[in-house]
Formats: C-alpha cells, structure tokens, sequence
C-alpha cells in the first residue's frame, strides 16, 4: 500500500458519517483510490457493536434524522432497504432507540469494508491505537502503539470522547464515603444493579441532561414499587427543547428569543434542552407524579458535595471529554488544540484549530467531541459542540468533505491556486 491521502482515526459513527456525506457528494470512489486508512483501536469489527452510539435509551433525535443524509443512489443507498433502516423509519418523526441506530451504523462498517476491499489502496487496521499525530511538510504523520507511523495529506479525527468525571465530584464523593459511577456506563445495555452497592435505596444522580433522566428513568423502571429515593442534584438550570417560539411560550418556558434560539431550526434549547421522554419525566416531577425523585438545585460543587451525605450511591451525568491524541508540530514539539467549551475545537471548513486561533491544516475533525464554529447550529447561549449524527452526516460532513476534494484535486495533479496542500 502507498501513502494513502487520507487517513481517519476511529471507525465509530464519527467516521462512518463523514464516509456517507463523501459517498453523498460524490468523492468516495476517488478517496478510496487514492487510499483511505482507518484505524482502530478495537480489536475487530464485533468488538464495535457494543460500544459507540449502542446505549440503552431512547434517540434524543427524531429517527428520520438518522436516514436523511444516506443518498439513495450512492454506495451506502442499500441501508435504507436494510432491517435497521426499516425498523427506524417505521417511528416517523419519534425517538427510537439507540440500539437501533448501533445496528445501522454496524450495517454501514460493512458497507465500508466491503467497499474498501475492493480497493488496494485502503484499508481498516483494528487493534491500532493512534498514540501521537505529528505535522510534516506534506501533512500529518500518525503513529500507533507498535511505533509505526504512516503519513498522508488529510487526517481526520473520528475518536469519540470519554465519560469525564470533575474531580471536584470525585473528591466529594470519596469524602463522603459514596461510590460514584459514570452515567455512561448505567445508560448501556447492562444489569445496572452490578454497577451499585447491594440495597443501594439512596441514589444521587448528578446533571440537567438527557442523560442524566434517562438514568433516573432506568432506575425507576428497575426498582418499581420499591422504597427508592432519587435526588437530581443540579448546577445548570432544567430546560426543554421546544420547536418554535411560541410553543416555548406556551409551555412557560423561560428563554431569551435572540440566545436561546437555534438560527438553522428555529428549536428553543435545541442543545441545552430536553427531549421526548426526558421531558416527559421532567414535566411529571414538577407535577408532583414521582414522589421518589427531589429536584435539588446546587450553586456550586460544595452544595453538591453536602448534598451527597448519606447517600449510597452517585450517579454523574457529567459529559464526555475528546479522546484526542497528542499532538506535535513539524519539529516535534507539543502543539496544543483550541477548545469550543468542553469540545476540541474545529473551524468551519471543517479543521482543528490550535490553541493559538490558528489553522492545522489538513487536519480534520468530526463527532463526539468536536465543535465547528460559525456553523449556525444551536441556539448562540449554548456553550459546547452541535452533537448529532445527523449533524455529523449533513452540515459537518459536508464541510470536510470541501477540504477532502481539495486535497483530492491536488493528488490528480490539478490547480489549487493557494492551497496548503
Ligand atoms: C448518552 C448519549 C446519547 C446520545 N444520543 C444521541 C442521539 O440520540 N442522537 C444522535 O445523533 N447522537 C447521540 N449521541 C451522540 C453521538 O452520536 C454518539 O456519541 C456517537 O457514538 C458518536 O460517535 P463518534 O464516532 O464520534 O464516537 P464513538 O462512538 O466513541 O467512536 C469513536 C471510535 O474511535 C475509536 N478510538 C478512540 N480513540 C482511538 C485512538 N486513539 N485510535 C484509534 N481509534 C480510537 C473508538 O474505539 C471508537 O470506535 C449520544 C451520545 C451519548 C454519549
């Protein structure tokens, strides 16, 4: 295998987005000829199902959202006649679940790697963790665990993030004698009384998210009928998602129409706020229909840190953080990327931006865990990246693949009047 000209780290709905927004605009076929290389850190395909977007819990999103970018005539179009596609479309506008969404990303690995096959040079390395991503004169250099190091003109980030514990909640919990787990791991297909204490009652859950009522949500469900005591303790305020203005108005929603407004939607919250059966649960608690769960505001860590007393138990709905690998520049010297709040942050054409402000050209970014600026997605007081997998295959993908082509276009020889590249 040559150099190939792209090469993208992870292969979870990150990747498989931007390879459906490719095969959408048509420069697939030209990507995979001219080399494609993704690596992974799983051991193999089976070991994806799993992970990724398979979490126990309804879509935030409307499961048309998870169809919209796939093009009917492109290679990825026999996915919308598969099981997954099917089962998903049935639900119209509604949520489904997300095991549902595993299942079509997992049907659109396959596709990939069918496709990759064909090509000699592309190809998917499992069990390859990217360690260290170095710029060269022509590009980006990435090394795995094994020492090696294979270098390409586009390098695209595609590896997720992970469950972020503060340390501020890790030290109240250890000073008040609390096990705490991660949301994460109680929202996976799992027995989440093996993550608790046995006889654990007394439950803590800590966030304003979706996830943080799909936990409660689950607990409730497993201990129906029980002596459960469920705190939210929150330091954001709780806000739900309305579609328009005047919906939000009616639901006595409290926002402020030029921050709290999504400029590309016209949704209320539509980042900040809750969805569907978070909602739902939401509206029922301050209703009075769940008198097992206390809604407890908290200025600050050391309210939360109070409020964990006698508890048996913290659950932290506390968001993810990027898994980026480092990253050094041509004389390998650490090069630090900016940040969009929590998110590793992307400019709008799609590359990451150093801590500086400014470009890393040919380095790309998509997924959890990156932010693109200036996009006009989400309501301008959310502080954080536009997460979405219909995000990540539509507007997202589309960006990176505007610098894809460019550096396609300079593979085949052609004029790219003052490319980088
Ligand atoms: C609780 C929850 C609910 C969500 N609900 C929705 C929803 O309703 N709708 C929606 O559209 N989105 C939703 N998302 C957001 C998003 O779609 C998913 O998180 C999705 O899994 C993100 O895909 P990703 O590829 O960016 O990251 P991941 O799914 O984490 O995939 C990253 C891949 O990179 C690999 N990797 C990591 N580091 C390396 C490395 N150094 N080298 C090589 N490989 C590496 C990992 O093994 C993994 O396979 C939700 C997210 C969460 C956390």
């Amino acid at each position: 295998m040559t150099n190939p000209v792209c090469q993208i780290v992870g292969f979870g709905p990150g990747c498989t987005s931007f390879l459906i927004a490719a095969d959408r605009q048509g420069i697939l076929p030209e990507l995979l000829g001219r080399g494609l290389l993704i690596h992974e850190r799983e051991g193999s395909a089976e070991a994806l199902l799993p992970i990724g977007v398979n979490y126990d819990i309804p879509s935030n999103s409307d499961a048309a959202d998870f169809l919209d970018g796939i093009a009917p005539d492109g290679l990825f179009g026999p996915l919308l006649d598969g099981p997954a596609a099917r089962m998903i479309r049935m639900a119209g506008g509604r949520a489904i679940s997300l095991q549902l969404v595993a299942l079509l990303v997992e049907e659109t690995r396959r596709l990939a790697l069918e496709a990759i096959r064909r090509h000699p040079n592309s190809r998917v390395a499992y069990g390859s963790p990217v360690t260290r991503i170095g710029r060269t004169a022509g590009g980006w250099r990435l090394h795995d665990a094994q020492g090696r190091g294979v270098e390409s003109p586009l390098a695209v980030l595609a590896a997720g993030s992970a469950p972020h514990l503060p340390d501020g909640l890790r030290r109240a919990a250890a000073g008040a004698g609390v096990p705490l787990v991660h949301s994460d791991a109680v929202l996976r297909p799992c027995d989440v009384t093996a993550l608790l204490p046995a006889g654990a009652r007394s439950i803590a859950v800590v966030g304003a998210s979706h996830s943080a009522f799909s936990v409660l949500h689950k607990l409730l469900e497993l201990y129906a009928g029980g002596d459960l005591r469920l705190t939210l303790l929150h330091t954001q305020p709780i806000r739900r998602m309305h579609r328009g203005a005047a919906l939000a108005r009616a639901a006595g929603e409290r926002f402020d129409p030029a921050t709290d407004q999504c400029p590309a939607s016209g949704r209320i919250f539509r980042f900040q706020g809750l969805y569907t059966r978070s909602r739902l649960l939401y509206e029922q608690i301050l209703a009075g229909q769940h008198p097992a769960i206390a809604l407890r505001a908290c200025d600050d860590e050391a309210a939360v840190a109070d409020a964990l007393r006698g508890a048996d138990a913290v659950i932290a709905a506390t968001g993810y953080r990027p898994n980026l690998p480092p990253l050094t520049d041509v004389r390998d010297r650490p090069l630090a990327a900016g940040r969009n709040g929590s998110a590793v942050q992307v400019g709008r054409d799609g590359q990451l931006r150093a801590a500086d402000g400014g470009t890393l050209p040919g380095l790309l970014g998509i997924g959890l865990g990156f932010g693109r600026d200036g996009s006009g997605i989400g309501e301008p007081s959310y502080r954080g990246a536009p997460v979405g997998i219909n995000i990540f295959q539509g507007p997202d993908g589309d960006a990176l693949c505007a610098r894809a082509l460019s550096a396609l276009q300079h593979a085949a020889g052609a004029c790219l009047e003052k490319e980088y590249l």
